[in-house]
């Protein structure tokens, strides 16, 4: 029972002395009288005599036993009652001493000690009622109720008839010794009193039949309306804990004996019990929580302390189940746990939706973390604020309490006071604003956010700032670096050609607006840079670069515009009014700064410049006509030699126009069939072998005369020489194949190829195609490639290579020793003819210079097992010397010039009957048994 509502209950004024007695006998309360009279000293002195009479309470349905109780002064003499659950268990102990004052005369007068008496005559049924008795029912002398057993009967509440009828029948039949019984009479008032009502036979006839009992009647009032009080405040209370999912318990911890919540039994699916051991729990409990309520035990003996702790244990459905357990533990003098009282609350409801929410938290605090989000609350009056976790890792703040100014402290100024006058809108009434800001880190880093912040009023809530925080540095750095990347040169940092054409137009612009004229551009090509690059590797070339770069940066102007166009070409614009002369010294300059050789490592590496200068007004009035125009007088200059430089001119001008006017012809000119092939043989110095035969483009432009020295390299610009390449592939293997059929003796066909045509890895399977299709046997191809093609080595280029192999067609290095001094392409590739370019061959007999290259050229090809071709052999004289210095075939004017496909036939027949003799080549196999 709890002890706090019977505490409250003793309060009642109450004549009686009052005492309640737990179910083990202590004594939970005492009222004023009974503190007065020392009975709760008496009951813990006379506890065994109690427990017996609470042993006969317990066990009868009689509810009221006499007890008499040894006082300091005279004896305590009273009643005790148990006070009984609606279901019937016993929920404590009452112990009233009627009148405490009074009681030294109980025993002389009952009466006036306010118990009525009555005597019943049996025989006459006829009843004497005492004053007292009359008085307490508030009767007068007069008014007493009629006698007779009926009469008295009639006043009993018809609830308790019954009752006291059989009580009085159990005790004149002698089956219990004395009558007694608790019932309700009729006050005068209308109204009930309750009275405990006792007696027993005096008299018997001879025979036993009794003739007169005498008996007391004892208003119980006061204390039956106590312990009614109780049993309601019991309910009440109990109905209380139920709806809280709570209910009490307690432990004995001495007999180990406790009194646990039938709910509890229920919900853990176990039979109920009236009382368990702790013990018995323990066993029953899953290990966790019975290892929690020994601690629990360990820690209340420890410091006596009342104590709340927690238990997971599983429902009878076997789900999770929470119970939370408040514990108070009652001591004895010596301070010795007597007695633990408690309270038990289902708290598996709230401890799932507590669950949840951190679940929910948590999830949230990963996204936010993930999405670098940071949360904060800004109270507007006192401008302290809440971060979220990643709110301090945002803005790399250990966690502490903050104030908005402390945060705002971080920020720049521009960005605290961006910050401040959005708060100030919001606060008038403003929408939700977001915010750019910037701070720096502690350790020093800058830091972007994005700010999403609004006022937040909800209702019964203060209103108060809300703010989002996303980390954008990274994003805006990465941005910027777009921009960067999109506008530098990454490897020298220079504006690059996208930020050049902007910064020059704008100096044109801007020129122009003034009517200024003179405005110089300026672009600048290094001399033996690719060299540098394939022979020192590109950490060579790029620091090359960069030191060039910054060597030519070093000579210009302040005004003066300088970036990388790419590779290494380089733009200047001078924007200033400057002549031509003014801007070639300029150029002088950009040159001579390169003068000096770089340092790469232990390496002093030499480049030149040439550069090509157009001026503003006089060779153009756009940047795109500037630039064309400086690229136009860069070609000349590079033409001349290095380190030249070339202003734009009106020859240069003509030339440019012609260039693009065969770039604009060409591209139609196969479709208007303007293109066809020439034919010169190569001949076999030993007669031997039939001749091969190159195959040469001609382009008949209606424009005028146009030969390939000048066509092929502006083809090769602008791409359209890979498809006239392959129709010239595809019409010199047809021509030989028709040549072939016709019972013309010739070995090879010789085809020029471009290296523009070898960069596509397809190219070697479309050549092999080409010659399928003409029904040309590919092993009788020959392609001539320049070195300066054979140089580049390339995955594609070797994958080209083994086709050919693969294939069996042949090659050979056209226009020898004009190009790199390097010569390891020759091992890498599978070259079977070396071609003497026709400068040497033009000038080997005046020059003995160009006569020992010839021939060291004829050497070198032979040690490497290759055959060696003299191309542009004029005169016989050239003829006989080549022929002396061993080399394999001859091709040039000496025979024939380029001829038409007849023509050549007519020549291959010719060759063939002309000759003394039938040449060695003709008495050989038939060629047609060489086709494939
Ligand atoms: P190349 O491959 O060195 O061709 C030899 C050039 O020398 C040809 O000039 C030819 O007419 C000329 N020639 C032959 N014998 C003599 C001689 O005894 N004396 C002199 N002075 N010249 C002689 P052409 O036909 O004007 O060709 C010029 C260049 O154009 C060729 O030089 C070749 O590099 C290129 N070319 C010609 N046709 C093609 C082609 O179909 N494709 C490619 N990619 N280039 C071609
Ligand atoms: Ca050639
Ligand atoms: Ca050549």
């Amino acid at each position: 029972m709890d002890a706090g509502a019977i505490a409250s209950l003793m309060q009642h004024p109450i004549n009686s002395a009052l005492l309640v007695l737990d179910r083990d006998g202590r004594v939970l309360a005492a009222n004023p009288a009974a503190q007065a009279l020392g009975l709760p000293q008496a009951a813990l002195r006379y506890a065994q005599l109690l427990q017996d009479l609470r042993q006969a309470l317990a066990e009868d349905v009689q509810r009221t036993v006499p007890c008499s109780l040894p006082g300091p002064e005279h004896r305590l003499d009273g009643w005790m009652r148990a006070v009984r659950a609606p279901e019937g268990g016993v929920l404590a102990y009452t112990l009233s001493i009627p009148d405490p004052d009074g009681s030294s005369r109980w025993q002389v007068a009952l009466d006036s000690a306010g118990h009525g008496l009555w005597d019943w005559d049996i025989g006459a049924n006829r009843i004497f009622r005492s004053d007292s008795w009359l008085a307490m029912l508030g009767y007068t002398a007069e008014e007493a109720p009629e006698n007779g057993l009926e009469t008295a009967l009639a006043l009993v509440h018809p609830d308790d008839i019954e009752r006291v009828r059989a009580s009085v029948q159990a005790h004149l039949d002698g089956r219990v010794g004395a009558y007694a019984c608790e019932h309700r009479v009729r006050h005068r008032d209308g109204g009930w009193r309750w009275v405990r009502d006792s007696g027993r036979v005096v008299a018997w006839s001879a025979d036993g039949r009794p003739l007169r009992m005498v008996g007391t009647h004892t208003a119980v009032d006061e204390q039956k309306q106590l312990e009614e009080r109780l049993r309601r405040q019991q309910a009440l209370l109990e109905e209380i804990q139920r709806l809280a999912g709570m209910a009490s318990w307690s432990w004995d911890p001495y007999t180990d004996t406790g009194w646990w919540p039938q709910d509890l039994y229920r919900l853990l699916g176990q039979p109920v019990r009236a009382h368990d051991s702790a013990r018995a729990w323990l066993r029953r409990l899953p290990r966790g929580a019975a290892a929690s309520l020994r601690r629990a035990w360990r820690r209340m003996r420890r410091d006596g302390e009342p104590l709340n702790f927690d238990l997971e244990l599983r429902d009878a459905q076997g789900q999770p189940l929470h119970l939370q357990a408040w514990s108070r533990p009652q001591m004895d003098e010596d301070g010795h746990i007597v007695r633990v009282l408690g309270q038990v609350q289902d708290v598996t409801a709230r401890w799932r939706a507590d669950a949840l929410l951190r679940w929910r938290t948590e999830l949230l605090d990963r996204v936010s973390s993930l999405g670098h989000i940071g949360g904060c609350e800004i109270e507007p009056g006192t401008r302290r604020v809440q971060w979220t976790d990643e709110c301090y890792r945002l803005h790399g703040l250990p966690h502490g309490p903050l104030t908005l100014d402390d945060a705002l402290a971080l920020y720049t100024r521009e960005s605290r006071e961006t910050f401040e006058a959005a708060l100030a809108r919001l606060a008038a009434g403003g929408p939700p604003e977001q915010l750019e800001l910037c701070f720096y880190r502690q350790n020093g880093r800058r830091a972007r956010v994005q700010v999403l912040v609004e006022l937040d009023c909800r209702d019964g809530l203060p209103p108060r700032f809300v703010a989002l925080y996303r980390d954008v540095s990274r994003e805006l750095e990465t941005s910027e670096r777009i921009e960067l990347l999109s506008h530098y040169d990454l490897l020298t940092g220079l504006p690059n050609r996208f930020l050049l054409r902007v910064q020059a137009e704008e100096a044109i612009a801007a020129a122009q607006d003034r009517g200024e004229t003179g405005l110089a551009l300026l672009l600048v090509d290094l001399d033996g840079f690719k060299s540098i690059n394939d022979s020192f590797g590109h950490a060579a070339g790029d620091a090359m670069l960069k030191a060039a770069a910054g060597r030519m940066h070093h000579t210009l102007q302040g005004g003066d515009l300088f970036g990388r166009l790419g590779g290494d070409e380089f733009m200047v614009v001078l924007r200033r009014p400057i002549d031509g002369s003014e801007a070639e010294e300029a150029a002088r300059r950009l040159i001579a700064a390169l003068s000096e050789p770089l340092a790469f490592g232990s390496e002093h590496l030499k480049v030149g410049a040439s550069v090509g200068i157009a001026l503003l007004g006089h060779d153009g009035e756009g940047f795109d006509d500037l630039l064309r125009a400086a690229h136009a007088a860069l070609r000349v200059a590079r033409e001349r030699g290095r380190n030249g430089w070339q202003l734009h001119n009106e020859e240069i001008h003509r030339h440019t126009r012609r260039r693009l006017e065969i770039e604009h012809a060409l591209r139609g000119a196969l479709e208007r069939e303007e293109l066809a092939l020439v034919y010169q043989p190569q001949v076999c110095v030993k007669g031997d072998h039939p001749p091969g035969i190159e195959a040469l483009l001609r382009w008949h432009w209606p424009g005028g005369p146009c030969h390939p020295g000048e066509f092929i390299p502006i083809a090769e610009q602008c791409g359209e020489i890979v498809r006239l390449g392959e129709w010239v592939i595809a019409e010199a293997c047809r021509q030989a194949a028709a040549w072939h059929a016709a019972g013309l003796q010739f070995g090879r066909i010789a085809v020029n190829v471009s290296g523009v045509q070898l960069r596509d890895r397809g190219f070697a399977d479309r050549v092999v195609a080409l010659c399928q299709r003409a029904g040309w046997p590919p092993a009788r191809l020959e392609l001539e490639l320049t070195e300066s093609a054979l140089i580049l080595d390339s995955d594609n280029l070797r994958h080209c290579f083994q086709v050919f192999e693969n294939h069996g067609v042949q090659l050979a290095v056209d226009d020898f020793g004009t190009g790199f001094s390097n010569l390891h392409y020759l091992n890498r590739f599978p070259v079977q003819r070396l071609k003497i370019d026709r400068s040497f061959v033009a000038d080997m007999l005046s020059d003995t210079n160009a006569g020992e290259v010839t021939q060291a050229i004829v050497h070198l090809g032979h040690a490497l097992g290759m055959r060696v071709v003299a191309e542009g052999v004029e005169t016989p004289e050239e003829q006989a010397q080549l022929k002396a210095w061993g080399c394999d075939e001859i091709q040039g004017y000496v025979y024939t010039r380029p001829l038409p496909p007849r023509e050549l036939a007519q020549w291959l027949a010719r060759q063939a009957n002309e000759a003394p003799g039938t040449p060695a080549w003709l008495g050989e196999t038939p060629l047609h048994a060489q086709v494939r």
